[in-house]
C-alpha cells in the first residue's frame, strides 16, 4: 500500500489576457478553482493508476476543506487521516496569461500543521512525501518510515542530511536538481526533463534514461505529480529502473495533454511499454 503525506490545496486561478504587474489591477479574468497541492495530486494520480493509496494531510474547517477531502475520496484516495485543523485550508492563488505564463501565492494555511505524529509506518507500507509540509515533518518521516520512502524535493529546499540519507529515492525537475547540490550525493535520483523525459541517477551518475513521448502539451500543470505517483508505482512493482521511467513519461505525457492537474488516468498497466517492442 501506498502513503502520501503531503499537501492539500484549494488552487483558485484568474486566466487573463496578461500578469498584472506590481500595483497593476487586470480585469477580464476568467475565474477556475480546482483541487491542488502536490500532495493530494499525487495521491489522487497514484489511486487513479490503481493504487491502494491513503493521504496523510491537513485541511481547515472551512468550506474549501471539506471539498478538498471529497475530491480526494472521489479520486478513491482512503481520507481517515486527513486532519481537520484550526486554519484556512491550503490556498494558492494563480493568475495565468494568454500565452501559459503564471504566477502564484501560496498560503499555506492547515498544511503548516501537517504531523505523523500518531503514525506508524510498517515495512510493506511505501511512503511518498514533498516539501509543502513542514521540513520537521519529512525529517521525522525519514526516521519513522520503515518501508520504501520516496521524496519529492518540491518546491526545492535544503533537505536535511538525514533525509537525504534515509530516502530510497530523490524525484526532482531539472531546475530543482540545479537548485540542491547535495542530491549528487544521493543514493537514488529521478530527474524530469520535460519534453525531453527522465534519467535515474545514482550518487550523481547516470544509470537510466528514457525519453519522454512526443505529445502536445495542453497543461503541464500535474505533470510532475502524475509522474512522481507513476515512478514510485513502476519501482514497487519491480520494473528496471528503465522501464518505470518509461512508464513514468507515458503517465507524464498523458498529464501534460488532460487540461485538468487531477486527470483520470487508466490503471498502470495501461502505461507499460509493449513487451514485443
Ligand atoms: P515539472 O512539471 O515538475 O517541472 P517536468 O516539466 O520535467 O516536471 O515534467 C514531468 C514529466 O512530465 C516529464 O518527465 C515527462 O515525462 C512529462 N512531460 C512534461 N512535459 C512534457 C512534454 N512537453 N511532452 C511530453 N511529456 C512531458
Amino acid at each position: 500500500a501506498l502513503t502520501v503525506v503531503g499537501s492539500i490545496n484549494a488552487d483558485i486561478t484568474a486566466v487573463t489576457d496578461r500578469l498584472p504587474v506590481p500595483g497593476e489591477t487586470v480585469g477580464g479574468g476568467r475565474l477556475l478553482r480546482s483541487p491542488g497541492g502536490k500532495g493530494a495530486n499525487q495521491a489522487a494520480a497514484a489511486a487513479r493508476l490503481g493504487a491502494r493509496t491513503r493521504m496523510i494531510g491537513a485541511v481547515g474547517t472551512d468550506p474549501a476543506g471539506r471539498e478538498m477531502t471529497e475530491a480526494l475520496r472521489q479520486a478513491g484516495v482512503d481520507v481517515d487521516q486527513v486532519a481537520e485543523v484550526d486554519a484556512e485550508t491550503g490556498t494558492a492563488l494563480i493568475t495565468v496569461d494568454a500565452r501559459g505564463e503564471n504566477t502564484i501565492a501560496v498560503c499555506e494555511g492547515a498544511n503548516a500543521q501537517v504531523s505523523i505524529a500518531d503514525h506508524e509506518f510498517p515495512a510493506t507500507e511505501t511512503v511518498l512525501t514533498q516539501l509543502e509540509i513542514p521540513l520537521a515533518t519529512v525529517t521525522a518521516l525519514a526516521a519513522a518510515v520503515r518501508g520504501f520512502f520516496v521524496v519529492n524535493a518540491a518546491p526545492a529546499r535544503p533537505l536535511p542530511a538525514e533525509v537525504v540519507d534515509r530516502a530510497d529515492l530523490i524525484i526532482v525537475n531539472e531546475s530543482e536538481f540545479a537548485a540542491l547540490p547535495q542530491l549528487r550525493k544521493a543514493r537514488a535520483v529521478a530527474v524530469t526533463y520535460g519534453a525531453q523525459g527522465a534519467a535515474l541517477y545514482e550518487r550523481a551518475e547516470q544509470i537510466a534514461v528514457a525519453p519522454a513521448q512526443t505529445v502536445t502539451p495542453v497543461s503541464t500543470v500535474g505533470a510532475g505529480d502524475a509522474f512522481c505517483a507513476a515512478l514510485t508505482i513502476g519501482l514497487r512493482a519491480g520494473l528496471s529502473a528503465e522501464t518505470a521511467l518509461r512508464a513514468a513519461n507515458a503517465v507524464g505525457a498523458a498529464a501534460v495533454t488532460d487540461p485538468s492537474a487531477r486527470p483520470a488516468f487508466p490503471a498502470f498497466a495501461h502505461f507499460l511499454p509493449d513487451t514485443d517492442e
